[in-house]
């Protein structure tokens, strides 16, 4: 006969770890399924992990887990050709505990949290891929995995199979996405001693400094750059929409060597040495996009369920409070003996009163105006940049007339009423 198991959770991934290490803790037995080498091996971050979500899971984790830097500093760039326009926000009180972010790479950290599941009791197999899941009267009871005699029963299926989700899309949960739902992100790891990178990111020792990009770092596309400070690494890297990299027949790579070539991020970098270079899809659809969550006897978390808030640059932090939500559902589905739709739609509901969906309503037509308006990538903060150097000119001109010259800038080649009308869509799409 064989084995069955409390839950099933597809995919190792922080997701499926948060959801693994909630149940075997309440002692379930739970085993995950992992395609990749190990856990990590697979998944692509910038990376930036939030320390609150994580600390409801493993409570103080960020006392033994491997991270990189708290980050103390996060900047916004909205760069032209040969300029950039900053804001952003410096607070040491980032610095200390309980601290707000931090940076990490996957590799290390989901293998840190994948060891904490099996402390807990949980079973890991990896190098394995689930192929299906197995039904029987209407209900997921288990997966097909592609090892010989690869059954596997459980209760409960948790796919946390990351953004295609092929075996949500199988049990007819969503479609494949179109190219405007996801966007290609690339980024690449960069070796550099940790004194240079707090001497040019203007850091105390140990500390992180993020960096959000708009305009020209993705060639005016609908999408944004990074780059994160790692103890002896940078990550630097860019994502936009699928549908946009088509449209202007660019190739990821190249749209990543020029942002490494912008003469405002070239300094920065320059003296370092590539050590790694990552391709990966990120869910952009937002609310309209999230696919059904609960059936009988599975549920869907993490990026399967489209959990990204671009906006935000969050998403590991959504996949593991809904990995989290998940298993809580699942515990209680188990003290009543109970794992139909019906019971497991506790999920769904605690989703939709969480930040997770409140957010993700919050922005549910910023990315679709954006792509209505590539101005404000393509036309806006260009003009921004071009309106700030006319400001800061000093050529005996009066300063109302630099004023006047910047505001121009701004309005080339469009009415006062359409950029009054252009600010209010930005300003709906985000407030
Ligand atoms: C370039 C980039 C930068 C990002 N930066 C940030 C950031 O700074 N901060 C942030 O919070 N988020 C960021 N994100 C988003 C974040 O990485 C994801 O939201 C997060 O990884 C989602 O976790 P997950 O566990 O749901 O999915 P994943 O991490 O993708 O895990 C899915 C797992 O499922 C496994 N799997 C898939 N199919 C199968 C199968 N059939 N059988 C067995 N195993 C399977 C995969 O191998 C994988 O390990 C970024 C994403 C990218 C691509």
């Amino acid at each position: 006969m064989a084995e069955k198991f409390d839950a099933i959770v597809v995919g190792a991934g922080v997701s499926g770890l948060a959801a693994a290490y909630t149940m075997a803790k309440a002692g379930l037995s739970v085993i995950v399924i992992e395609r990749g080498q190990y856990p990590g091996s697979k998944n692509v971050m910038g990376g930036v992990l939030y320390r609150h979500m994580m600390d409801e899971i493993i409570p103080d984790f960020w006392r033994d887990a491997p991270l990189e830097r708290p980050v103390v500093e996060q900047r916004f760039w909205f760069m032209g050709r040969e300029s950039v326009v900053q804001t952003g926000y410096k607070g040491m009180e980032w610095a200390k505990p309980p601290y707000n972010n931090f940076t990490v790479f996957r590799g290390k950290f989901d293998q840190w949290f994948a060891k904490k599941c099996i402390e807990a009791g949980a079973l890991i197999i990896n190098e394995t891929v689930v192929e299906e899941c197995l039904i029987k009267d209407n209900k997921v009871v288990g997966v097909r995995t592609d090892r010989p005699d690869g059954d596997i029963y459980a209760d409960v299926v948790v796919l946390a199979d990351g953004v295609n989700s092929i075996l949500a899309r199988n049990l007819g949960f969503h479609r494949e996405w179109r190219p405007n739902q996801v966007a290609l992100a690339v980024m690449e790891v960069l070796k550099m001693p940790s004194e240079r990178i707090e001497e040019r990111f203007n850091l105390d020792k140990g500390m992180g400094a993020t960096i959000e990009i708009f305009g020209d770092g993705t060639l005016g596309m609908i999408g944004t750059a990074f780059i994160y400070t790692n103890k002896e690494h940078i990550s630097i890297g860019c994502g936009t929409l699928l549908s946009q990299i088509r449209e202007k027949h660019i190739k990821p790579y190249e749209l990543l060597e020029y942002l490494k070539q912008h003469p405002i991020v070239r300094p920065l970098i320059a003296g370092s040495e590539p050590c790694e270079y990552y391709a990966h899809l990120i869910p952009e659809g937002g609310y309209d996009s999230i696919p059904k969550l609960v059936g009988d006897g599975v549920l869907v978390v993490g990026d399967a369920a489209q959990f990204v808030n671009g906006i935000h640059r969050e998403g590991s932090n959504l996949g593991m409070t809904s990995g989290h939500f998940a298993a809580d559902t699942i515990i209680h589905a188990k003290k009543i003996g109970e794992y139909d739709e019906r019971a497991l739609s506790h999920y769904r509901d605690v989703l939709y009163n969480s930040f997770i969906i409140k957010d993700l309503k919050k922005y549910r037509n910023a990315s679709h105006t954006m792509e209505a308006n590539p101005k404000f990538f393509n036309h806006y903060i260009p003009a921004s940049n071009k309106a700030m150097s006319e400001m800061f000119i000093v050529d005996g001109k009066s300063k109302a007339d630099r004023q006047r010259l910047a505001f121009e800038r701004i309005t080339e080649g469009r009415s006062k009423l359409g950029l009054v009308s252009d600010m209010l869509k930005i300003w709906r799409a985000v407030k």
